[in-house]
């Protein structure tokens, strides 16, 4: 193994440097890169249950799982077949189909206060959409967003969007003007001082409050007792829309979303991920009072060609099936909580502080003495040891996200002998560091 970039083998950095040719960055999705990890990615072939195969025919446990979605692990048969079938009858009508009406409800029926929902393609559309649409539902401006909390790309939530360059309404990203992120205001996660703040500074003028309810963007950060329900009730108070980004917490921390386990009703939740099944999906909705601003009923327009298209519908309605079983929360959280008990016991054993976080089927450590609670907290934690105990997982067969920034999931097809090989790797990989 070379020493720039052990991640990769020989055929994955050959077709990663082919993909460099053309993509930039040889990547389609930034947070795919390996740039903190010697540059050179497993360039993957194959996804099967809990394991991914690069070209070079390295397996992985994937805890990735595609940033997400694959609460069932790769190509679950049911999932695959779901599709198969759907595609044989037609890949996108642009129409009217009867598949869309079963998905809206069985997500509808899964959020208590959510009436109607609007399916779209990505989570960055959905939540895109939810604040176009809670602006024009109070005729207000100001979206106030949390430091670290990533909701999709649009021009206005690149701010402090899970980087470090968190500065007040100021954009993340060059090629946004200034006066786009100008309504935006970003205060730090698990504040409820300085949320307060902001309400007072701007009295009247904010539209909604967007927050990921477990922020899972800044690596996985749980609220405080009380912290969601003090949002609430700030919102009341001020005429203001909570609206929840659960498109990574949606159907994977609970049934339905964090808000059935917090309690915690918002005005508007945005889905994604998990309820595609792996497929594009995305979807946003809440209060019918609400949901009829949209056009053709009211007149705040949203649209999309391939919104509800029965491919990504056959798999978001084929992978819920499943999870709404019974029980099927409680004993994959269970059996995750074996995991990070395991790796808590081989920390401690070499006396490395770390800190480990679980929500139902996700979870994420930061290698830190004292609890995360922020993004500062987190840019504070130790990413040297982080890098050291990465790439040893990776060495030895697990795949986590590149980056120590970013939450790690579990999947059904995740079992008892994918939990020891885990700890075997981990066992290793925290000699290393
Ligand atoms: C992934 C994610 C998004 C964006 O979804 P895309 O489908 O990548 O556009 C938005 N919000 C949260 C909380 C996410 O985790």
């Amino acid at each position: 193994m070379t020493k720039t970039s052990s991640v990769a083998g020989p055929r994955s950095r050959r077709l990663f440097a082919a993909a460099k040719q053309r993509i930039p960055g040889g990547v389609n999705s930034p947070v795919r890169a390996f740039n903190r990890l010697g540059g050179s990615p497993p360039v993957i072939v194959q996804g099967k249950g809990a394991y991914l195969t690069d070209a070079d025919g390295r397996r992985y446990i994937d805890y990735v799982l595609s940033w997400g979605p694959l609460i069932l692990g790769h190509a679950h048969p049911k999932v695959v077949r779901a599709v198969q079938q759907a595609a044989t009858k037609g890949l996108s009508f642009g129409a009217s189909t009867p598949s869309e009406t079963e998905l809206a409800t069985l997500i509808c029926k899964a959020l208590p206060g959510m009436d109607q929902l609007r399916l779209v393609s990505s989570g960055t559309e959905a939540t895109m959409s939810a604040l176009r649409l809670a602006r024009a539902a109070t005729g207000r401006d100001i979206i106030v967003k949390c430091d670290g909390c990533y909701h999709g790309h649009a021009d206005y939530l690149l701010v402090a969007a899970g980087s470090g360059c968190a500065t007040l309404n100021q954009p993340d990203s060059a090629g946004v003007p200034a006066s786009f992120a100008a309504h935006t205001i970003s205060v730090p996660y698990n504040d409820v001082a300085a949320m307060e703040r902001v309400f007072r500074k701007n009295r009247g003028r904010i539209a909604a409050i967007i927050i990921e309810p477990v922020a899972g963007n800044m690596g996985l950060i749980l609220p405080k007792a009380g912290y969601l329900k003090s949002l609430r009730e700030l919102c009341d108070a001020h005429g203001t829309l909570l609206v929840f980004d659960e498109v990574m917490t949606g159907f994977r921390t609970a049934w339905g979303g964090y808000q059935r386990l917090c309690q915690v009703q918002p005005d508007l939740t945005c889905l994604g991920k998990v309820v595609g099944g792996g497929m594009p999906v995305g979807a946003y909705g809440g209060r019918r009072d609400l949901m009829a601003h949209l056009a053709p009923l009211g007149n705040c327009y949203q649209a999309g060609t391939l919104s509800g298209n029965p491919i990504s519908v056959a798999a978001g309605l084929a992978t819920l099936k499943q999870v709404a079983k019974t029980n099927f929360y409680p004993q994959q959280a269970a059996q995750l909580t074996r995991l990070l008990t395991g790796l808590r016991d081989l920390a401690a054993k070499r006396n490395i502080p770390i800190q480990l976080a679980q929500s139902g089927t996700m979870w994420g450590f930061f290698f830190s003495e004292k609890p995360v609670l922020s993004l500062a907290d987190a840019l504070q934690s130790d990413t040297k040891r982080w890098k050291k105990f990465c790439l040893a997982l990776y060495r030895n067969g697990v795949y986590l996200a590149p980056s120590p920034f970013e939450a790690a999931f579990w999947s059904s097809a995740h079992g008892t002998a994918e939990i020891n090989q885990t700890l075997q790797a981990a066992a290793l990989a925290f000699d290393d560091c």
